[in-house]
């Protein structure tokens, strides 16, 4: 191999190398960002689900002091703190009124 081959194989090498790193870094922002479901255990009923991260405000009293902080827990859809949202949104059907639907939706059919 000659010293010139030898200088853009490892030119080549490092800006792959280099290349690689940007990736990985741009990966690491977005991920950082985003709250895309992940498959993982909840953090409440340990269950394996796809959990989201939420960040929670968290009040410790350890010796006496209180210390502030937020936490990140992974939690399923089920344990997830309800949206905002959600809150005023109506409650969903009963049984009953699941069942009086597909009766209804039945008997459009016949
Ligand atoms: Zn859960």
């Amino acid at each position: 191999m000659s010293d010139f081959e030898r200088f853009s194989a490892k030119n080549a090498a490092m800006s792959r190398a280099w290349e690689m790193d940007s990736v990985e870094k741009k990966k690491e922002k977005k991920g950082h960002h985003s709250s895309e479901p992940v498959s993982g255990i909840c953090d409440k009923c340990k269950k394996e689900a796809m959990v989201k991260s939420y960040r929670f405000r968290q009040t410790d009293r350890t010796d006496g002091a209180a210390s502030f902080g937020s936490v990140v827990k992974h939690l399923c859809p089920e344990c997830a703190p309800k949206d905002k949202r959600n809150e005023n949104a109506p409650p969903p059907p009963t049984d009953r009124q699941v069942k009086n639907l597909l009766r209804g939706a039945l008997r459009k059919l016949r």
